[in-house]
């Protein structure tokens, strides 16, 4: 048999690598930070982590996470249920909800599976999942697990989730499904648009705060901070592995009596791995680090700023960003490679993207912002953008 499928999976390959699909990985050799080193030997300043805050290579949380390996040891061969819940695993839950205004916190191995393992357990056929199109994978694909009726909405349309709310009234429960911030674009959903909808029809909301947790709002507490909607919003769904350390783990907070049963049903928790006790130990540091001081969510505000509007003054076209994303439009696909290419010669590391990641003729190069990030960092990140795009007279 194997020699017929591996033909097959031969013609896989080819028609993505000759479609410029493929995916190659660069390998890098230092901790992941502003600056990185490539195995080529190549330093360059690294604007595509989501390393927002810069904690993934932050002192304090590997002297926690040390500390957490010497007196609570490597791994938990268990899942929470049967021997797997330590202490910090309780303590880091509660630090969650505590985090986002929440009644309760479940951990997971990663936000891909809090989402694969959120909708099934609590809605079924007489139900409606309504989902913005622009929804991350994780969460498309926790919704086909569920028989809830599903509906789409056109990114942060608020007219077509109207729409799509009221022909959901047949419905027995109804729950509105959003991101917090775009990863393609950096928008924001306008929570505070949604909220109101779901109280005039009737419905609950669920937030994936993977991009958003940490970013957003005055003091990085999320889209619940930024609408003044904390303690309002029914689930709220997140990452360890983006601002708060980048190191893995994934969480559902929210009401009681969804956490509660999620406990009770949700897969992904009941049949796969705790998280490591020295990920947990230095999730809880972190979180203590940010709510001790706004140094960093001020930090990354500010840099933010200062990238966006020198960018914009340079003559690029950014698309509107209420995060630590900026999308730089190029709207042609060869020329973000390109570009992405030369700017890596000069020791810029971004991304470019184009169809199918982003819609045909919205290719773009996407920047992402870091706390992490010196002055000095996103001058050079500037004045590199300038000087390519002048070579290819995009500006
Ligand atoms: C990154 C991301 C995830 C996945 O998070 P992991 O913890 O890496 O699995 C889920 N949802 C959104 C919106 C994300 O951006």
């Amino acid at each position: 048999m194997y020699s017929q499928f591996q033909k097959y999976l031969q013609g896989e390959l080819a028609d993505i690598q000759q479609a410029g699909l493929s995916k190659n990985e660069r390998i890098i050799v230092s901790p992941q930070n502003a600056v990185i080193k490539v195995d080529s030997g190549q330093e360059v300043i690294n604007f595509c982590a989501n390393n927002y805050l810069g904690l993934s290579d932050n002192a304090e949380l590997i002297a926690a996470a040390k500390s957490a390996l010497d007196q609570r040891g490597y791994g938990m061969s268990s899942v929470r249920f049967i021997c797997g819940t330590q202490d910090l695993h309780k303590d880091l839950e509660a630090t969650i909800s505590r985090f986002f205004g929440t009644e309760d916190a479940i951990l997971y191995a990663a936000c891909f599976d809090a989402n694969g393992g959120v909708f099934e357990p609590l809605l079924s056929e007489e139900d409606a999942i309504i989902s913005d199109v622009l929804n991350h994978a994780s969460i498309i694909d926790g919704v086909r697990l569920c028989k809830a009726q599903r509906y789409r909405y056109a990114n942060a349309d608020m007219a077509d989730l109207e729409n799509q709310l009221q022909i959901a009234q047949a419905q027995r429960f109804r729950l509105i499904v959003t991101d917090g911030v775009f990863s393609m674009d950096g928008n924001v959903a306008p929570l505070e648009k949604i909220y109101a909808l779901a109280q005039k029809y009737n419905a609950m909301v669920m937030v994936d705060e993977s991009h958003s947790a940490g970013v957003v709002g005055k003091t990085g507490h999320g889209v619940t901070e930024r609408y003044n909607l904390r303690g309002q919003i029914e689930i709220i769904t997140g990452t360890l592995g983006k601002a708060f350390g980048g190191a893995i783990g994934g969480f559902t907070t929210g009401k009681k009596e969804i956490i509660d049963l999620l406990r009770q049903r949700s897969r992904p928790y009941l049949f796969s791995n705790s998280i490591p006790p020295m990920v947990a130990a230095a999730g809880i540091k972190t979180f203590e680090l940010l709510e001790n001081s706004n140094t960093l969510q001020d930090k990354l505000h500010a840099n933010t700023a200062f990238f966006v509007e020198k960018m914009k003054s340079a003559g690029f076209d950014i698309k509107p960003t209420e995060s630590a994303i900026c999308a730089v439009m190029l709207y042609d696909a060869p020329l973000s490679q390109t570009m992405a290419a030369r700017l890596m010669d000069e020791g810029i590391y971004v991304t470019g993207f184009y169809f199918p990641v982003v819609p045909k003729g919205q290719a773009r190069i996407r920047v992402q912002i870091s706390a992490a990030h010196k002055k000095e960092h996103l001058e050079k990140c500037i004045d590199a953008f300038v000087k390519i795009a002048k070579e290819l007279k995009v500006i």
